[in-house]
């Protein structure tokens, strides 16, 4: 099979941890969605390998069965590689070997050691796009094998998770990028503050809790609940915040409370490899205070789109609420459709696709 530029065939092999549609996947899961719509725009094919029960029926999935992978976040530096039996990461991956011959290149979208391993074993090329900063030190290590034995091929999502890795060869660095037509504009914001994404330590959610007690502006939390006993804990801490925690919602659902937001508090703790949470703020004009750790830091323009703030600073995070006047919510939108559009997305996934195939 030879690879032009016009049509290429892609497999795109999703993360292991949870059926597309849930939200397990956190960020993973819009930007495999998000890439795939643009692939198939530009007129290429392409076949995604999901865990059973997905439910995207938009774009052309394969489910496999098997136990899912537990998330490499709440594991140690040190974990030794595990997967259960009848894993799903292994039953994704050997679907994929026996159908490489029908595409001109695989891309791994799983944060595990497993599909770096495989990668030499392989006849078609594999791109893998590394979703968060390192967490193991196994993964890191066959990383950087894969990274000195196939130059290229490993994708970042921004500067500061790529440095989080260390590698001396060279890497691509993709911004993600969103249809921007599915988030609407809104330029008189109710007094509410939002907060989005998985409720997870390492998200740091009770920072914008904190927030919202001391400048008692209404929080609206909206994201997948995936650590129930850290979310019980805020519960009893912040007792008497002004906080409402609205579910999981659908892009449309989330971006209509998202908008009529005055800003997006940003406050994780670990390097977010890059937050497509404030991208879609951006798109809504709602402009995003972050803490100037990973991946918003380089997304947010501080003073313009948003405030970048000292890590961890809960005064930090006051005092850019109260500069929120400041920020032009035409900006901010205006921000999202030139850096972050699904073309500008397309045009860069397409050219890393393509110099994979090139070598
Ligand atoms: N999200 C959603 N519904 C919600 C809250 C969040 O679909 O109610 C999605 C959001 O669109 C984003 C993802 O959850 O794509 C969170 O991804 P992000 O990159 O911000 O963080 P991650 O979870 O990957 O660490």
């Amino acid at each position: 099979m030879t690879a032009t530029s016009q049509s290429l065939k892609f497999l795109f092999v999703s993360t292991p941890v949870g059926p597309l549609g849930t939200g397990l996947g956190g960020g993973v899961e819009l930007t495999l969605h998000n890439i795939s719509q643009e692939m198939i725009r530009r007129g290429h094919k392409l076949q995604i390998v999901a865990p059973s029960g997905s439910t995207w029926d938009c774009l052309p999935v394969v489910q496999i069965p098997g136990n899912l992978q537990i998330i490499a976040q709440s594991q140690q530096r040190a974990a030794l590689v595990t997967m259960p039996e009848n894993s799903v990461l292994a039953n994704m991956w050997d679907y994929a070997r026996q159908v490489q011959s029908e595409y001109h290149l695989i891309v791994n979208f799983g944060y595990d050691w497993l599909p770096f391993y495989l990668t030499p074993f392989f006849q078609r090329p594999i791109a893998h796009l590394v979703s968060m900063g390192s967490l193991n030190n196994a993964l890191d290590q066959i990383i950087k094998q894969v990274a000195k034995q196939f130059p290229g091929t490993i994708g970042f999502h921004s500067l500061a998770q790529a440095a989080t890795f260390d590698l001396e060869e060279q890497f691509f660095c993709l911004s993600n990028g969103i249809d921007t037509s599915l988030y609407e504009f809104c330029a008189q914001p109710k007094q509410q503050l939002a907060w989005v994404g998985r409720i997870s330590p390492e998200k740091g959610l009770e920072d914008a809790v904190s927030v919202a007690k001391m400048t008692q502006i209404p929080l609206k939390i909206m994201g997948k609940l995936q650590d129930e006993l850290y979310w019980q804990k805020i519960c009893q801490d912040y007792a008497n915040a002004p906080f409402e925690y609205l579910g999981f919602l659908s892009t449309s659902q989330m971006q209509q409370v998202l908008r009529e937001c005055r800003a997006l508090l940003m406050t994780h703790r670990w390097v977010e490899a890059f937050g497509n949470v404030a991208i879609e703020a951006l798109a809504c004009g709602v402009p995003v205070i972050s803490y100037r750790r990973g991946g918003p830091a380089e997304i947010v323009q501080d003073g313009k789109t948003g405030f970048l703030v000292e890590p961890d600073s809960l005064p930090g995070l006051v005092n850019a609420v109260s500069h929120l006047d400041q920020i032009n919510r035409q900006t901010c939108r205006a921000s999202a459709e030139t850096e972050f559009s699904l073309e500008a997305l397309g045009d860069r996934f397409e050219e890393w696709f393509i110099q994979i195939l090139d070598f």
